[in-house]
């Protein structure tokens, strides 16, 4: 890992032209890049797999014309909000929405699609690695991912990153 301080916006609007070449025209991909973001501590080349590897799949999950909106924001976990993911210490954090319009997942198997070798694709279409490769990096970033889904309407991932002054 060369982790480096590093602004999470810059990584996304500048891979956002391999993304949008590689997904091709039926799908736009819209991006919401909040500016107040804190920098954090990232090997930027690995940022880009985890989102190559979840624009894929929301590329996957569409039929036909559908979009993908990657969205960032500041996060301040305090301890009061009325929800945060378990694993979440309190802290800032800079957060990652990979948005698709696409199939969802269903809720018998979204419990295991972070497990390598778990896919829904026909043989030789998945290696189901995707994600398990995502969830380790976001581990080794020291951060945590979440998961929403609605069938037949879309599906959310949700990256929790440290900010920089929390890591350092
Ligand atoms: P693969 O893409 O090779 O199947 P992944 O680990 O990337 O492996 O994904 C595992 C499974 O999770 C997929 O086969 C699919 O069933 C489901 N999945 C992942 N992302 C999405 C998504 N955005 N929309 C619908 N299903 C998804
Ligand atoms: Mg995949």
């Amino acid at each position: 890992l060369e982790m480096k301080p590093v602004n999470l916006n810059q990584i996304i609007s500048d891979f956002a032209g391999i993304l949008r070449r590689l997904i091709g025209e039926r799908i736009a991909i819209h991006l919401q890049l909040n500016p107040h973001l804190w920098p954090i501590m990232a090997d930027a080349g690995q940022i880009e797999q985890v989102l190559l590897n979840l624009v894929i799949n929301a590329r996957d999950a569409i039929e036909g014309n559908g979009a993908i909106t990657i969205s960032t924001a500041p996060v301040r976990i305090d301890g009061n909000v009325p929800y945060h993911p378990a694993s979440l210490a309190a802290g800032d954090y800079v957060t990652m929405q990979v948005q698709d319009t696409g199939c969802g997942i269903d809720p018998d198997i979204l419990p295991r699609i972070f497990e390598p070798f778990f896919t829904t694709k026909p043989q030789g279409q998945g290696t189901g690695l995707g994600l398990a490769t995502v969830f380790g990096i976001i581990k080794q970033h020291r951060g945590h991912i979440d998961v929403q889904s609605a069938p037949g309407h879309g599906t959310t991932f949700t990256i929790y990153l440290p900010a920089l002054a929390d890591t350092a």
